[in-house]
């Protein structure tokens, strides 16, 4: 069997710090923003020219944090509540053969700061520090179809979520002034119902945590309301 290496040209640094919250496809937080740092190699305008003329990116990239967990042939979508199985390349799942992730983003910019370039992208639903293997620009008049059917995915997963704050919470947004967006960011993270397929049945409260930036948020769940109880700087 043939095999590759594969060299990444870039990492992304992203305010998802552990996989838990991350949505689960691209532009459902277009909040969401990051940066795409390029490798040595690649780290040249030229690798860039023109691609400022597009509006929309499409990313490869590797699962880095399971693709040494393997793979198997079925897997069980989120869209599906988890109880169903459909074959691995019927999904878009992480754990899958080669372990390599595509996303759609928008691109915001385009930096070159102390030697550094770096794409400036919005939208994204890519864990920090995850490999780019490769960029191509997102070509509306191939690559979108509206009369195309996605079997069980067919329409953007409905939120009924809604989201409130604690006065702590709020203090500590309002406190902060780099992230301008961080309200609505973290507002809109929780309204995707980060919670497990199997946990959403659950009548208790329940509770959970993620890191956004370098932000710990606290939050509980009673039936399909989020309250943010507690922000916190690590
Ligand atoms: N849009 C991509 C990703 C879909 S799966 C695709 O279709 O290929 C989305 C999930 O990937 C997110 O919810 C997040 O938990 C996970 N994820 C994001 N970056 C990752 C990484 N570097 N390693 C492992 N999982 C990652």
């Amino acid at each position: 069997m043939d095999s590759y290496q594969i060299e990444p040209i870039g990492h992304i640094s992203s305010p998802y710090k552990q996989k838990f919250a991350i949505p689960r496809q691209p532009r459902l937080v277009p909040q969401a923003k990051a940066k795409l740092l390029f490798c040595q190699n690649f780290n040249r305008e030229e690798f860039v020219r023109g691609i400022d003329e597009f509006t929309h990116l499409w990313l490869l990239f590797r699962f880095h944090e399971t693709a040494d967990k393997g793979y198997s042939a079925l897997v069980r979508p989120p869209r599906l509540g988890g109880n169903e199985k459909k074959g691995v390349f019927a999904t878009r799942a992480t754990f899958r053969p080669n372990g390599i992730g595509m996303s759609a983003v928008k691109l915001e910019g385009i930096e070159y700061k102390n030697g550094q370039l770096a794409l400036l992208l919005s939208g994204i639903d890519l864990l920090d520090g995850t490999p780019i293997v490769d960029i191509k620009p997102y070509l509306p008049y191939s690559d979108a179809m509206p009369d195309a059917c996605a079997g069980f995915a067919d329409t953007r997963p409905e939120t009924h979520m809604t989201v409130s704050f604690s006065e702590q919470a709020d203090e500590f947004i309002a406190a902060q002034t780099t992230y301008p967006e961080l309200r609505d960011f973290i507002a809109n993270v929780l309204k995707q119902d980060p919670r497990p397929a199997y946990k959403k049945q659950k009548q208790e409260t329940q509770f959970y945590g993620m890191t956004l930036f370098d932000f710990n948020i606290r939050w509980q769940v009673d039936e399909s309301h989020n309250h943010v109880i507690e922000i916190t700087k690590q």
